[in-house]
């Protein structure tokens, strides 16, 4: 692995720079480099910071072969420039050094609900244009899916305690353990003087099977595991049902809980999966291992009994999976985690904001739902995807809001 700065020399600074125009912030990676190798870390790390106040973890963890590094012009043939490696690196320096700048207050509240990456990111872009930030977390601290998801070894908790921090400086007050729709509701905000409110509460409640079995007492949800790993007592032979990132997640961290049997049942083929390549990769080098063509169809105090999927390429290239239930398996388990997918959590969705028919919030393109004054971002909105999509349309709502703001104050 190249240093660095080698690996900024090799960047082309392309003027038309697909790896820019391929990132959902559309990092400005020409400049940034340019910055970086001109010695000016701290004006690249402030670049970066505007444009995406989270970027210490984007670069981290954004899936790069689809964006920035996969559309390098140097990949066409041979090895393209890894610039969230340099990213990392200027933008942990950026927060670690970060001075607060001064700023004008208009004396203009906001309510932000839900701390994960779409909330934090709106809070810091409220707060750098002079907004009064109150910020309505149901858990004990920031991060969402950042610091109760996503492994530790995956993502460091302590670039969330230097977000947190700046948050602090800046202004912001926080409200930890507090949930919006269920003591306090979107209503109750508008007469304490808030003037517009964000939702970014994200897709914390885990889906079911629909199984027999799923109540046993050795049953969990991926999620909930991976909140606190440590309080779970799962025996020696962990199985988890579904194959994303989420159950990748669940069995990196079993493995390092010291489960050694980890195994993941798949539904489709090796080939079929939709979770990271490299992911995946890692998960094997780790020792877990993968059951594909196999679906769960009950859970019973030592096993989950599966049966054959048969997949067929059709002759339009589309594929069809068929279940085959002569060819029974049973997977031998301590215990079962089930990783297959989220949605909203039921206390927001009882908000009296119109939803789409999966659950989420109905928003337009800038963010607006049905009921003036209140704006969605995030898994809420566009059901679970990636960081750096929450980040990007975020940005998009925040210019939505500010304008909403205006004409508010104005009229008044
Ligand atoms: C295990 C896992 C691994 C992932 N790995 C990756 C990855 O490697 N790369 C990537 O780009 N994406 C990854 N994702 C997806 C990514 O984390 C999400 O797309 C992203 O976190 C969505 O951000 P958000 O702010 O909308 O929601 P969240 O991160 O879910 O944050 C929502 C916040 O709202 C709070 N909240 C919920 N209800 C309320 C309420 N009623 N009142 C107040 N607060 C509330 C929650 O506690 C939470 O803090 C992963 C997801 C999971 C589950």
């Amino acid at each position: 692995m190249s240093s660095i700065k080698k690996e900024a020399e090799r960047c082309l600074r392309c003027k038309k720079a697909l790896c820019s125009e391929h990132c959902p912030v559309a990092t400005p990676v020409p400049q940034i480099t340019e910055l970086f190798l001109n010695g000016e870390i701290k004006k690249a790390g402030e670049l970066l910071f505007n444009n995406n106040p989270i970027s210490a973890v984007t670069s981290l963890i954004c899936p790069h072969e689809k964006n920035c590094t996969g559309h390098c012009v140097l990949g066409r043939k041979g090895a393209p420039v890894e610039f969230y490696r340099i990213e990392q690196y200027i933008s942990r320096f950026y927060l670690e050094t970060m001075e607060i700048p001064e700023i004008k207050r208009n004396g203009i509240k906001v309510a932000v609900a839900g701390a994960g990456p779409a909330g934090i990111t709106m809070t810091i872009l409220m707060l750098l244009h002079g907004y009064d930030v109150t910020l309505f977390e149901s858990e004990d601290d920031i991060g969402g899916v950042l610091r109760y998801g996503i492994p530790p070894f995956r993502l460091p908790r302590d670039l969330l305690d230097l977000l947190k921090d700046i948050m602090l400086r800046m202004g912001v007050r926080f409200r930890p353990n507090t949930r919006i729709g269920s003591n306090i509701m979107i209503e109750d905000l508008f007469p304490d003087g808030y003037k517009a409110v964000f939702v970014s509460t994200g897709t914390g409640r885990p889906r079911k099977l629909g199984l027999v079995g799923e109540t046993l007492g050795h049953v969990h949800f991926a999620i909930d595991y991976l909140k606190s790993p440590y309080s779970f007592r799962l025996g020696r032979r962990v199985v988890i049902v579904g194959a994303g990132n989420v159950a990748i997640d669940v069995a990196r961290t079993a493995i390092r809980c010291g489960h050694s049997y980890v195994k993941i049942l798949h539904y489709m083929g090796k080939d079929d999966m939709t979770a990271n390549h490299d992911e995946v990769e890692m998960a094997e080098i780790d020792g877990v291992e993968f059951i594909h063509n196999v679906q769960a169809v009950r859970i019973t105090e030592d096993a989950v009994r599966c049966v054959h999927v048969e997949r067929t390429e059709n002759p339009d290239g589309t594929l069809s999976f068929e279940e085959d239930y002569s060819q029974v398996i049973d997977v031998p388990a301590d215990s079962v985690i089930i990783a297959i997918g989220q949605g909203p959590s039921a206390d927001i969705i009882s908000a009296g904001v119109k939803l789409t028919q999966r659950g989420l919030f109905d928003v337009n393109e800038w963010g607006e739902t049905d009921r003036p004054g209140v704006f969605a971002a995030g898994d809420i909105v566009s059901g679970p995807k990636t960081v750096v999509d929450a980040v990007a349309f975020t940005k998009k709502v925040f210019v939505r809001m500010e304008e909403y703001l205006e004409e508010q104050t104005k009229t008044k």
